[in-house]
């Protein structure tokens, strides 16, 4: 889902945008960074923000990436070189105002943007998101403001950081009212609301109540419908965990429409059912024909879609069944170190996932199990049935084809044990804002 917040500078965009997106889970996009990133590069390349044949040329040269910490604090890097910090001084804002004017430069910034966009929840934060870059958002808002409330604003956020300021609040007003002027003049994505947009004139509001405005306004989102047999254990069991293990459940916003396999680390028999009792939408998973045969547990995991393995029977044809699952469009849970961890740790990943996820050109959704070994560990025969639990989704991870399948196998194994063990990180230290 996306919601779109545009408008012109001092309107309290940044504030608004991140406030939403930390009040829904959403990933909070600034895509003033990306054009200021880019003037970063130029400034660095001793280029002339003014010259722009020099400055288009650069753009096959620009390699832009966001890396999330575990915390949720986001870092820009540019060719490999962290400019977080960088791209916030004076000199970087005025070349990024000068080169966003360019049609090559505002083509690629596009391009980025809605890689960027695509199968995420996030606030995007602009001037042309809702009107040139994602047309088709979920939500659109543009932010307006009195000039003299934004100069106002800009004046004491200046004073703020620079205390021997020597503009006043007179030439802060007339800058404002000149460069809403550009913006709203020029030739290519002129700061302009887009029709279906919800104008919200920030003048006499607090940042606040902007922010639980949009949040209100935001649309709801539909799962599809599960059948009444799975709905009905799915409750149940949702029951049992969320009151004998006060089961807390992350991360719900990184689910998607679509196949995809939900890859988490496995240390006890309860993780199966609790995994699937927290995903919002019904979910398949194969299991030992064994445990079919657990009084109560066989009965649980039958109504939630798990497919008996029988014993004996191949890895091949394993793979077979879980490759039409998944290539039906379904949700399919997968363990991937392949067998349940002694000590609760998680171990070295196999490669069985990638190899389903390159058949079937999936999405992986990581998660974490919490709890679920304390309660239920390898060698214990009977499990105990108060305790706590908590499951953690993190971002999707999507396939990616390489030049060598072998290399592209090895990246989703690597990139999802890395989500496993961050989501790991993130819970334990205070599970704060979406996680990674
Ligand atoms: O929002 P911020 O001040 O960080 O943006 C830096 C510059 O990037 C702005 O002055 C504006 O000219 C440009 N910009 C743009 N389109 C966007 C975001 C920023 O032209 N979507």
């Amino acid at each position: 889902m996306i919601i779109t917040i545009d408008g012109p500078s001092g309107t309290g965009k940044s504030t608004v945008a991140k406030g939403v997106a930390k009040k829904l889970g959403f990933t909070f996009f600034d895509t003033g960074a990306m054009y200021r990133s880019l003037a970063w590069l130029i400034l660095k390349e001793k280029i002339d923000p003014q010259n722009q044949a020099q400055v288009e040329s650069v753009l096959p040269r620009f390699q832009y990436e966001i890396r999330q910490a575990a915390h949720g604090e986001r870092h820009y890097y540019v060719n490999g070189t962290e400019v977080t910090n960088e791209i916030r001084t004076q000199a970087v804002s005025m070349a990024a105002s000068q080169i966003a004017i360019y049609p090559g430069v505002r083509e690629e910034m596009v391009k980025i943007q809605r890689r960027y966009g695509h199968a995420v929840d996030a606030v995007f934060e602009g001037r042309d998101m809702g009107t040139v870059v994602f047309p088709d958002a979920d939500l659109k808002i543009f932010l307006t403001a009195k000039a003299e409330v934004r100069a106002e604003r800009r004046y004491r956020e200046l004073v703020h950081k620079f205390p021997d300021l020597s503009m006043s609040y007179d030439e802060i007003l007339k800058e404002i009212k000149e460069r809403d002027e550009t913006d709203s003049t020029r030739a290519i994505s002129p700061l302009k609301k887009a029709s279906d947009a919800t104008v919200i004139d920030t003048s006499d509001i607090t940042a606040q109540q902007v922010i639980d405005k949009i949040v209100a306004m935001r649309p709801k989102r539909r799962y599809p419908k599960m059948k009444f047999s799975y709905k009905f254990v799915y409750w149940l069991a949702r029951i049992f965990f969320k009151c004998c293990f006060r089961l807390k459940i992350y991360g719900l916003e990184h689910f998607r429409p679509g196949a995809g396999v939900i890859a988490a680390n496995h240390s006890s028999f309860y993780d199966p059912p609790v995994l699937s009792i927290s995903c919002p939408e019904e979910v398949h998973f194969l299991a030992r024909g064994s445990l079919f045969e657990v009084p109560l547990l066989g009965w649980l995991i039958k109504g939630l879609n798990a497919h008996p393995v029988a014993r004996g029977v191949s890895d091949a044809a394993i793979f077979r069944d879980m490759i039409e699952l998944l290539q039906q469009g379904k949700k399919l849970i997968l363990f991937p170190e392949g067998k349940r961890s002694e000590t609760g740790q998680l171990l070295p990943l196999e490669r069985g996932l990638s190899f389903l996820v390159q058949k079937s050109q999936c999405r992986v959704i990581p998660a974490y199990i919490h709890g679920a070994y304390d309660a239920w560990p390898r060698g214990r025969k009977f499990p105990k049935l108060f305790g706590k639990m908590t499951v953690v989704f993190g971002s999707p991870i999507e396939w990616e084809e390489g030049a060598d399948k072998k290399d592209a196998q090895a990246r989703i194994t690597a990139q999802t044990e890395d989500a496993i063990r961050n989501l790991k990180e993130w819970l334990e230290s205070g599970a704060r804002g979406s996680p990674p």
